[in-house]
């Protein structure tokens, strides 16, 4: 009941801007939070996976950026210093990225890019977000109708995204993706997300790391 009431109040508030505005702007229903979870996620867990064998997502694929609504805004943060982070479409500063979030909701909104692509946050489920959030309580318990459900849409991914029909390199890409992301949607246990590695970027360096 508080989500639901929490959700009105952001729809009540997107649809007050908009009369503020005057803009057409379509409402949105995706979580900005999640879709930053599942990209982080991607970027690190997945992408270097990519580069080593060279291989360019189809727009086909849910995991492919112009199926992020928030990508575009996302890349327009500026994060100057600790405690400053700079929009880059009008270049206005706030200390905190949350702040910055609300701008982008409250004056970027028609920049969104919503035309007919998915709410990356979506496939949250099938990439383990909950383990990049900070979220404090996680749940214990294993459910295994969700962690069948999650699987499932994770092998739904390895196929869209990675066709085995198109050549040695999709192939491998599928298998990695069977293991890196789609294994540990088990309550049988012993099985952990990621398992095959990652890009690491310590706290004061901006070379990545390799850790394959
Ligand atoms: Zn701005």
């Amino acid at each position: 009941m508080f989500q639901l009431n929490v959700l009105q109040g952001i729809e009540h508030s997107i649809s007050r801007n908009l009369k503020e505005d005057q803009s057409q702007v379509p409402e949105v229903h995706c979580s900005r939070e999640r879709s930053r979870a599942a990209w982080k996620v991607i970027e690190e867990y997945l992408m270097p996976f990519l580069e080593r064998e060279k291989y360019q997502l189809s727009s086909k694929c849910r995991l492919h950026p112009s199926n992020d609504i928030f990508r575009d805004q996302e890349e327009n943060k500026i994060h100057v210093d600790i405690n400053e982070w700079r929009c880059g479409y009008c270049k206005k500063i706030f200390r905190a990225e949350k702040y910055l979030d609300q701008h982008f909701d409250n004056r970027h909104l028609n920049l969104l890019n919503v035309s007919g692509s998915k709410c990356l946050a979506d496939v949250c489920g099938a990439l383990h977000c909950d383990l990049v959030m900070d979220t404090q309580s996680r749940k214990t318990k294993c459910n295994p109708a969700a962690a069948a459900k999650n699987r499932h849409l994770c092998e739904d991914l390895a196929d869209s995204c990675f066709p085995i029909n198109q050549g040695p390199q999709a192939t491998r890409l599928h298998e990695l993706f069977l293991r890196q992301f789609c294994d540990a949607h088990t309550c049988s246990g012993g099985r952990k997300p990621f398992s095959r590695g990652g890009r690491v970027r310590l706290h004061s360096v901006n070379t990545p790391v390799w850790v394959l």
